[in-house]
């Protein structure tokens, strides 16, 4: 059977990528959203294979795309889990789906059209059999990622529960092929105040300067956040310190990633102060944002900035909305081990575990304590104007996803009863 599926993408190889190109020709930017397009496109090659799909939707222009089966045993939930949703385009160009020079253009290709197709691709074809499996495999394509998740998987999490828990979970977000994330950092999103009475520059003894407080409340924060290292469990800094991993990191992310990878990070994003150069502002007015790895405790950092911000005499708020807890899974876990042995077999390269620098719904599974862990393709060109994957990667991820929901759903077949 597993050979079949694997005959089978050689087989099907030129109407993957027509259904990808399709996938990348439908309109589905978020903001504004409305991705019923895209959302069709994933309807009517699931109603092709006869696969089980509704939509299960908080507003009615993000339609998050469910569908389940359960194979011919009992067993463990799989979980599949991408979203449809995408950066909005530079320009109408961003729309094309162009195949050209091995590639195929158009926003989302990385973030993450081509991963959301293999998770389709591996729900649909695996229905086809299913009678060979044991459990039952979940797909869940979401529509509210790119904004912050609140009517995509957060969602189905409240309404849904269980249904779309599962033992583990599978995601195609952007990664590169020689690495398999298994952690993020979390992140804490802060709006700071500074007021005064504010007047004429020439009369600095009568109030004070709230952008000079700005500066000195910036430079001690850099101080005590930017690059503290995290405690990290010792299997996690093993997997990221290994040469191996580090080579990787930096050729995937830049020179420098090993360590801003495993340290907390601070960002002074936005600085709003002052009307005229010869006045004394009345108000400045900070937006930074904090990225926490697992293993530094949030609200120890928490109480750090109402510290900072009592001795400056500044107000802070937190974005409850972008602000979340950092997550994990096992970085030795079953699933990472049948990734990285099908994607060795479908690269030639064995990818090491790995952590992402940005956020992924893959959160809301670790969080509960569900291993999940993302497998897609490069995401250099993500969100720019000529983003892309190339074909061998997308099916390279196609059969990734593929093979390893089907060998994590024939592992879990209980023992043939004797006799
Ligand atoms: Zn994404």
């Amino acid at each position: 059977m597993r050979d079949a599926l694997l005959r089978r993408l050689d087989d099907e190889r030129e109407g993957l990528i027509a259904f990808l190109q399709g996938f990348l020709r439908a309109r589905s930017a978020n903001p504004p959203g409305d991705t019923w397009e895209a959302a069709r496109h994933i309807g009517a090659f699931l109603d092709a294979a006869g696969a089980p799909w509704r939509v299960a939707s908080a507003k009615d222009h993000l339609p998050n795309i469910v569908g389940s089966f359960d194979g011919g045993r009992p067993g463990r939930h799989l979980v599949l889990n991408g979203h449809i949703d995408v950066f909005p385009p530079l320009d109408e160009g961003g729309w094309s789906g162009e195949r050209r020079d091995g590639k195929l253009f158009g926003r989302g290709a990385a973030d993450m059209k081509a991963g959301t197709a293999a998770g389709v691709i591996a729900y649909a074809w695996l229905h086809g059999v299913r009678d060979e499996l044991a459990g039952r495999l979940t797909l869940t394509a979401v529509s509210d990622e790119q904004t912050g998740g609140r009517w995509g998987t957060r969602w189905l999490f409240e309404t849904m529960g269980d249904q779309v828990r599962g033992d583990c979970c599978l995601n195609g977000e952007p990664s590169g092929l020689n690495n398999v994330r298994f952690m993020e950092k979390g992140t804490l999103r802060l709006i700071i105040t500074i007021e005064a009475p504010g007047g004429h520059g020439g009369y600095p003894h009568l109030s004070r300067n709230p952008n000079k407080v700005a500066a000195s409340l910036i430079a001690e924060m850099d101080r005590r956040f930017h690059m503290r290292e995290a405690p990290l469990p010792e299997a996690v800094a093993r997997a990221l310190t290994t040469p191996e991993a580090v080579a990787v990191l930096e050729a995937g992310m830049g020179p420098g990633a090993a360590e801003v990878v495993r340290r907390m990070t601070f960002n002074p994003g936005v600085l709003r102060g002052g009307l005229k150069v010869n006045q004394i502002p009345h108000e400045c007015v900070l937006e930074a944002d904090i990225r926490i790895p697992v293993g530094i405790d949030r609200d120890a950092v928490l109480a750090e900035v109402a510290e900072v911000c009592a001795a400056h005499d500044a107000r802070f708020a937190v974005v409850e909305a972008h602000s979340y807890p950092g997550s994990m899974a096992d970085p030795d876990g079953e699933m990472l081990r049948i990734v990285q042995d099908n994607a060795e077999a479908a690269t030639g390269k064995r990818p090491v575990p790995m952590s992402s620098l940005g956020g992924s719904d893959s959160r809301y599974w670790r969080w509960e304590g569900v291993p999940a862990y993302l497998y897609g393709p490069s995401p250099v060109s993500m969100g720019r104007g000529d983003e892309h994957v190339t074909e061998e990667e997308y099916l390279a991820v196609v059969r990734v996803h593929l093979l390893s929901a089907y060998d994590y759903l024939r592992r879990s077949a209980p023992r043939q009863a004797p006799g």
